[in-house]
């Protein structure tokens, strides 16, 4: 276990816990898998997650219980996001039950899912049952052709189409939908996701192609600037920027101008790469085998797994995560250079995104 510097005042009494760069600590995010039911080329390259590949044994995964102990007291210093992600949150077996106890924490002021939605139509209406709030539906093309090559499992769009559809009217609304953009892979399907989800009531986002972990080859070349983005819609879709929701939104809002259509909607664009936005970053990652990571682009974790099995009480594995968030001084995306993309950083797949 890497263990934070010892603390000489009683932690609990602090929350909200400050980072050494005065960040609190407000959202967590729990990857519940490291396996998916994809291979995006940019994420889980089958080259490196083929056949042989060594998923984590289910002994090492966190029970529910084990996350749902954590997360509240993760909730006790500060943090009111939750958001289940993975691998695929949707191929671990009952997560509804993992939502269920996570929403009955006192203090959780929001539930989200990220998934691929590929087994969304299904699922939705027993999440939305379990207390699930929203969820965010990656998808990265509306064109098969290009969307199948990038999930690299030949799924088709329709039925990722069918999974928005199933959990708006489940109720998990506003559905996000989030488009990573790759230059030279789909950056063609900008336009056409846009004009399809322009006053759908689902908000569509952009995101940069990011170097997470070192298996995908990332190039600051294969980036699409989101100003570019931005470009390309607006000369056919007017759209003018609009305030964030909050302090440390990522996604920077823009509505479409539509005198004729009050509800054409708003997109995002989340510029990790070209407008880093490490200073209101307020997230901690939790990882499918409990260990804790305070930046997406980190190469070590703190095994929280090891204090749940050997009997540890809430206040020594609280005071050891306010130990650990009141250093933490990560800015990875504001330091980025072409010599950091090379870093041993974990993949996206086990942190969770
Ligand atoms: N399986 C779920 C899904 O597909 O949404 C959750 C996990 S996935 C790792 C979370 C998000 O990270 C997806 O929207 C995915 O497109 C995005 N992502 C993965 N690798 C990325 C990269 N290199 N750059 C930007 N986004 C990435």
């Amino acid at each position: 276990m890497v263990v934070p510097p010892v603390l000489s005042r009683p932690l609990r009494e602090t929350a909200p816990v400050g980072d050494s760069l005065g960040r609190p600590l407000r959202d967590l995010r729990i990857s519940v898998t490291d396996r998916c039911n994809f291979r995006c080329v940019y994420c889980m390259p089958k080259e490196i997650f083929g056949r042989d590949f060594q998923f984590l044994e289910r002994s090492a995964l966190l029970t529910f219980e084990e996350i749902a102990w954590l997360a509240r007291i993760f909730v006790s210093l500060g943090v009111e996001k939750l958001r289940i992600t993975g691998g695929e949150p949707l191929v671990r077996r009952d997560v509804e039950q993992l939502v269920a106890q996570l929403v009955a924490i006192d203090g959780v002021r929001d539930l989200a899912m990220t998934t691929n939605g590929a087994l969304l139509a299904d699922r939705a209406e027993a999440l939305r049952a379990a207390g699930l709030r929203r969820v965010t539906v990656s998808l990265d093309s509306l064109d098969d052709s290009v969307f199948q090559a990038m999930n690299d499992v030949g799924f088709p769009v329709a039925r990722v189409l069918d999974g928005i559809e199933a959990a708006a009217a489940a109720g998990l609304a506003p559905v996000k939908v989030n488009m990573v953009v790759k230059r030279g892979v789909n950056d063609q399907s900008v336009l056409s996701m846009a004009e399809r989800f322009r006053g759908s009531g689902h908000i569509l986002r952009f995101i940069e192609y990011m170097d997470v972990g070192h298996t995908n080859g990332w190039r600051m070349d294969d980036v699409v600037p989101s100003a570019e983005v931005l470009r390309i819609i607006g000369a056919e879709l007017p759209l003018l920027p609009i305030d964030p929701n909050y302090t440390g939104e990522v996604a920077e809002r823009w509505r479409y101008v539509d005198a004729g259509n009050d509800d054409a909607g708003e997109i995002g664009v989340i510029s990790s790469v070209t407008r880093a936005f490490c200073s209101d970053c307020s997230r901690a990652r939790l990882s499918t085998e409990g260990k804790l990571y305070t930046c997406l682009f980190a190469t070590q974790g703190f095994d929280f797994r090891a204090l749940l099995r050997d009997g540890s009480d809430d206040e020594r594995i609280s005071d050891y995560l306010a130990a650990i968030w009141l250093q933490r001084g990560d800015r990875y995306s504001e330091i980025r250079s072409e010599h950091t993309a090379t870093l041993p950083k974990i993949e996206m797949s086990y942190i969770g995104g």
